[in-house]
């Protein structure tokens, strides 16, 4: 990273980044506290300057955490919500984002620190990314992805881009956020040791990179043909029920699964396996 020379070789006291990206001004707070001799950083977007150096040290104290915890945890979470190169959750804003991490700037401390564990995820670096994602939909109580997934799926089926990832999804997502990460980190190496891009969520096809959205099945096993029935109040006892005439069971995909008077049908509350083509 330029500024990193700037400042230890050139002994630069004040830099100037010019750029528009939130990637850059959050590139700047992380390095700008990891720098081993002190000097200002301004981040010039919209004809403004950014005074980096104060930023970072107000939030530090604000937060009363180290300036390296609180510039991890924002770049950690940015990462997994709002970067140009890893996709992140439909409507859910960078600034929500922040404030999560500012309300609880340990929140993400695990995920911070991420290099020891990748790409074996499993544990605590998944669970406080998951945590942090079922946060940013004000939905504490929940504790799975999918639950919340199929949650909010039965309050508004209209808008399918909203719904969060299932959990195997997920994981895809936090690999490649992971893999953004590591390039951030090691951004003032000249060489720096980054793993295969292959091990961290995506693909090569064709010559190109592609996300791997999932390693699910589109459709659950049990599910031949895709049906879903528009029943409000018949409790899904007529023949006119599509699921009935179609011999398959009811879903929370079925106007039946939110109406008032229930189905008679069984239904399948854990949808592990369905929906798992989405917009994240
Ligand atoms: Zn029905
Ligand atoms: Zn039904």
């Amino acid at each position: 990273m330029m500024a990193n020379y700037c400042s230890q070789e050139l002994e630069c006291e004040r830099i100037i980044v010019e750029s528009e990206d939130t990637d850059v001004l959050l590139l700047s707070m992380f390095h700008f506290a990891r720098l081993k001799r002190f000097c200002e950083i301004f981040v010039r977007r919209g004809g403004r300057y950014v005074h980096v150096h104060t930023v970072v040290l107000r939030l530090a104290e604000k937060c009363n955490v180290s300036m390296q915890t609180i510039t991890a945890a924002l770049l950690s979470g940015f990462a997994l919500t709002g970067c140009d190169t890893v996709s992140y959750p439909f409507r859910r804003g960078k600034k929500r984002a922040a404030k999560i991490i500012l309300s609880s700037p340990l929140c993400l401390e695990v995920f911070s620190d991420f290099e020891a564990v990748a790409p074996d995820i499993e544990g605590p670096v998944l669970d406080e990314a998951r945590n942090f994602m079922i946060r940013l939909d004000n939905k504490e109580a929940i504790s799975s992805l999918n639950i919340l997934r199929q949650h909010m799926f039965a309050q508004n089926k209209s808008e399918l881009r909203s719904l969060p990832p299932t959990e195997d999804a997920f994981k895809q997502h936090v690999l490649r956020a992971l893999y953004q990460l590591r390039w951030w980190k090691h951004a003032h190496e000249s060489n720096p040791i980054i793993p295969s891009v292959t091990e961290f969520g995506r693909n090569v096809l064709n010559n190109c990179l592609v996300p791997i959205t999932t390693l699910l099945l589109q459709f659950p096993t049990y599910i031949d043909v895709p049906s879903f029935c528009k029943c409000k109040s018949s409790k899904c006892q007529s023949s006119r029920c599509s699921c009935v005439k179609a011999d398959v069971i009811c879903t929370i995909a079925c106007a039946c699964a939110t109406s008032a008077d229930g189905c008679s049908r069984e239904q399948v509350v854990e949808v592990e396996e369905s929906e798992s083509e989405h917009e994240f």
